[in-house]
């Protein structure tokens, strides 16, 4: 691992301690430092066990190529992100593995406008860290480490102006709010506490081990949401994954629903507004982002998978609107990233506007049966395996702007992909029924399976 790169689809992840020690964390730190040539960086850490050893690894790295640091302590992504900016930094750093398992750390790295590093500064980034020659501060201009506090007010501040607070606190909903052990646990319940909503947390101790449920918010791991929801009679859950990025819903009965219905939502409110606006959203999401789109006079444009694709390709064409089927919205007015205490907002915002049920409103949008899996497939197998997938492939509809996309005719699509951060292939598929999606999703595990042996032998 980290042999020639350094990052993956959402910055460096690896297990802690094992991959991620401090000592690769300082060097990668002294190779980010000499990238901003002695800037403010902004330094924060989700509540992982080996976040705070890491934290000091990088705030030591930095500092000796002159960086000045400010130190934010635990916070969520977006929240640090939002920093960036507000306080006029160079750059940001984040010690998280969002949602990947305890025993993972990472590190991203945000460019001055608050947004992940594009792959080529990445690049940048890496070839430092591979030919060594950082630049060494001399003693009297070793960069000093400043406490930066207030970063989570500012952040709730800036996320309850972009919505209607009299109209949610006139509604007063009650809110299970799961933030999973996770950062999220900070702020977020307090912002939503602060709108107006009747909050009931679970889960809200910020604890690296996950005691409660495993950080990613999938459906399988929010039955003690879900069971909450309906226990409490709320009117909706929300669950954040480790870094309190994404967003998952759960209705009024407490069904838990895919990030691209609860973003549909947000999109159909704002091309409402906004008639004639672009939407940005990767290749793995539902045609419903589509429908709801050329319903309401709006435009989408597709991308790779991919947080930082979304955002980056959202300031390149000026769009203030951007989601992921994993719970990821990209309010641009905000920040063109993904935020799950602004996604909450707006959630909320739309039900107290339209004063109706979260399950009604999911309910008109087109339907579809989705289905993701995943297949084993070696790192060094991926690209031979993609190559052939798409020779097999060809005489379909078929899209390669990332992995492979395959649209049938009666409307279903299969999305096959190398992930960017395990050594596996993942599926998406979405049909018109449960059986037609198992039946497309099941066909094309057995297609994948034969060329990673074929390839392999
Ligand atoms: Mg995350």
């Amino acid at each position: 691992m980290f042999e020639n790169r350094l990052f993956g689809t959402n910055g460096i992840r690896g297990l802690a301690n094992v991959e991620l020690t401090p000592e690769f964390a300082l060097k990668v730190a002294a190779a980010i430092g000499t990238f901003f040539e002695a800037g403010k960086i902004v330094v924060g850490c989700d509540g992982r066990t080996s976040s705070p050893m890491l934290k000091s690894a990088v705030i030591s790295g930095l500092t000796s190529t002159g960086c000045r640091v400010y130190d934010a302590g635990m916070v969520p992504t977006p929240a640090l992100q939002y920093a960036v900016r507000a306080y006029g930094m160079d750059g940001g750093v984040m010690i998280t593995a969002s949602h990947n398992p305890p025993e993972y750390n990472g590190v991203k790295v945000m460019a001055s406008d608050g947004v992940e590093l594009p792959r080529e500064l990445e690049m940048e980034v890496e070839r430092i860290f591979f030919e060594g020659g950082f630049r060494r501060a001399e003693w009297n201009s070793v960069g000093d480490v400043l406490k930066l506090p207030g970063v989570l007010e500012t952040y709730a501040e800036a996320v309850m102006k972009h919505v209607d607070r009299d109209a949610i606190s006139s509604a007063r909903p009650k809110v299970v709010v799961d933030a999973g052990n996770g950062v999220s646990a900070l702020v977020y319940p307090s912002i939503l506490g602060r709108l107006g909503c009747r909050v009931v947390a679970i889960n809200s101790n910020v604890d690296g081990r996950f005691p409660g449920r495993p950080p990613e918010p999938r459906p399988e791991n929010l039955t003690a949401l879900s069971s909450t929801v309906k226990f409490e009679g709320a009117d909706l859950g929300v669950a954040y994954d480790g870094d309190g990025d994404r967003a998952i819903f759960s209705d009024e009965r407490g069904v838990i629903h895919w990030g691209d219905r609860s973003f549909a939502l947000v999109e159909k409110a704002f091309l409402s507004e906004n008639p004639g606006e672009v939407v940005v959203t990767p290749v793995s999401s539902s045609k419903v982002v589509e429908d709801v789109a050329s319903e309401y006079g709006g435009k989408v444009i597709w991308t790779k998978v991919g947080s930082v694709t979304v955002s980056r390709t959202m300031l390149r064409v000026g769009a203030k609107l951007g989601g992921e089927e994993n719970g990821g919205v990209f309010y641009g007015p905000h920040q063109p990233v993904r935020d799950g205490a602004m996604t909450t907002a707006l959630i909320l915002e739309i039900l107290a506007k339209e004063g109706r049920r979260l399950s009604e409103m999911l309910e008109e949008l087109p339907k579809y049966c989705q289905l993701k899996d995943k297949v084993p497939c070696p790192e060094e197998l991926k690209q031979p395996v993609l190559e052939e997938l798409r020779r097999r492939v060809s005489g379909a509809r078929v899209e390669t702007l990332d992995g492979v996309k395959v649209w049938f005719d009666d409307g279903s699509w299969i999305l096959v992909r190398p992930s960017g951060t395990e050594p596996i292939y993942r599926l998406y598929a979405e049909a018109s029924t449960e059986e037609r999606v198992a039946q497309v999703v099941e066909e094309f595990k057995q297609l994948l399976s034969e060329i990673i042996s074929s390839v392999r032998s």
